[in-house]
């Protein structure tokens, strides 16, 4: 008998219609022998509404109230789905965080798990039941709610399928996998069938938005294989897993985008040692994440420092910028919101040459720019204007036939 972990997503289990049909997708899994273990998130957009009513409520809520808050949009999910099975005559049971024996550290809003205890869950499958539980929280050993951070339902049910020694891990989300690019842009982007977490990683913090890349390192680290499909219909999706050598055959898997940066540049800056590490070390101290750094030559003694940042990231930066713009002697600070980066992602150019050069002339040919760039063992991203993302985007899609050239040793 196998141990089948699912997890469900908001628009999955958004209104009463779409509950009553994933609960008979999961009697139907049930009755296929399993033991299953469901993963919900809040119903649609609950949680952002829950978080805009205690904004008007007040401008600053405190954290542990605000998990005691958001962690009821998961509570809903977990009664109203076990009602529906219940009412088609199967037996199941729905558990908070909490009770599923999810135990956290203190950090209210972004808590990591410590520890779960799988006592309650083993107990109640061993009794036949379908156990449901809550995504996206937990409790302290103080016996505190928390929440998990944005997307953190995934979380759950990667955390639980490592611990139950789950033989499988489903996301069932409104999307039919992962595409080799956006469909909304390259309407004849393709379906990858398997992906490597390290692929799978730098395709979401690009902003291919399937999974939160947290829960994607800990299925990485702990080795669960998560298979990303939609509740919408019975077609496979995605299986990211660790790489495997049937996975060779292709230099890229996909390409992406990221419309949310701003470029900022910090001119004459004077040529000695110690500056750049006062510079990112400000916006370090800042918490300000930066993504790509080009320093140019220096002439006369001075150069420019450019960076990415996220656009949400901008105002903090200036202001660091400004202090620091006076204490190094830089002159100019200057900054550029109509940018954009496009991405290539794929295990293969660890092996493979000319994958730059590539990227590189489809780009020339469509007459997009390269403002910056920057690589990694199985990345390249380039920063262009933010108005050429779509065409970028097509280009390289088209420049590495990924709508054609299907993996080595698919099905
Ligand atoms: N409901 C939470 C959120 O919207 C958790 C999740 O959906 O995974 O972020
Ligand atoms: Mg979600």
């Amino acid at each position: 008998m196998a141990l089948i972990v699912q997890k469900y997503g908001g628009t999955s289990i958004a209104g009463p219609e779409r509950i009553k049909k994933v609960a008979r997708r999961i009697i139907e899994t049930k009755k296929r022998g399993n033991k299953v273990v469901i993963v919900v998130s809040a119903p649609g957009d609950t949680t952002d509404k829950l978080t805009e009513t205690a904004r008007q409520i007040t401008p600053s809520p405190t954290d542990r109230e605000m998990d005691m808050l958001l962690a009821t949009g998961e509570q809903m999910s977990i009664a109203l789905l076990a009602m529906a099975i219940h009412a088609l005559g199967e037996e199941a049971v729905s558990l908070t965080g909490g009770q599923g024996g999810i135990v956290t550290d203190e950090t209210f809003s972004n808590a990591k798990i410590r520890k779960i205890d799988t006592k309650k869950i083993e107990k109640e499958l061993s009794k036949d039941r379908i156990v449901i539980v809550a995504g996206f929280q937990g409790i302290t050993a103080k016996k505190d709610i928390t929440t998990l951070g944005r997307g953190g339902s995934d979380l759950t049910a990667v955390a639980l399928a490592s611990v139950l020694k789950a033989d499988q891990c489903e996301v069932y989300t409104d999307v039919a996998g992962v595409y080799t690019a956006d469909p909304r842009i390259v309407p004849d982007a393709r379906k990858i069938d398997r992906i490597s977490y390290d692929e799978m990683l730098e395709l979401a913090s690009l902003g291919a938005q399937v999974m939160v890349p947290r829960s994607i390192q800990v299925a990485n680290r702990f080795g669960v294989d998560i298979h990303v499909r939609s509740s919408f219909n019975d077609e496979e999706g995605t299986v990211i897993t660790k790489e495997v050598s049937k996975m060779e055959g292709v230099v890229v898997s996909g390409v992406a985008y990221d419309k949310d940066l701003v470029k900022v540049a910090i001119t004459d800056v004077p040529d000695r040692p110690g500056i750049a590490a006062k510079i990112f070390g400000a916006l370090g101290a800042g918490k300000v994440n930066v993504d790509m750094i080009i320093q140019s030559s220096a002439q006369g003694g001075v150069n420019d420092i450019s960076f990415t940042v996220n656009r949400g990231d901008l105002n903090k930066v200036l202001d660091i910028m400004g202090k620091v713009k006076q204490e190094i002697g830089a002159k100019g600070l200057v900054y550029d919101e109509g940018v954009a980066k496009v991405s290539i992602v794929g295990v293969g150019m660890k092996t493979h040459s000319g994958v730059a050069s590539k990227m590189f002339s489809a780009l020339a040919e469509e007459d997009v720019n390269i403002e910056m760039i920057s690589t990694s063992e199985i990345k390249i991203s380039c920063v262009i204007k933010e108005k050429d993302t779509e065409k970028a985007v097509r280009a390289i899609h088209r420049k590495f036939a990924l709508a054609k050239t299907p993996r080595k040793g698919r099905k």
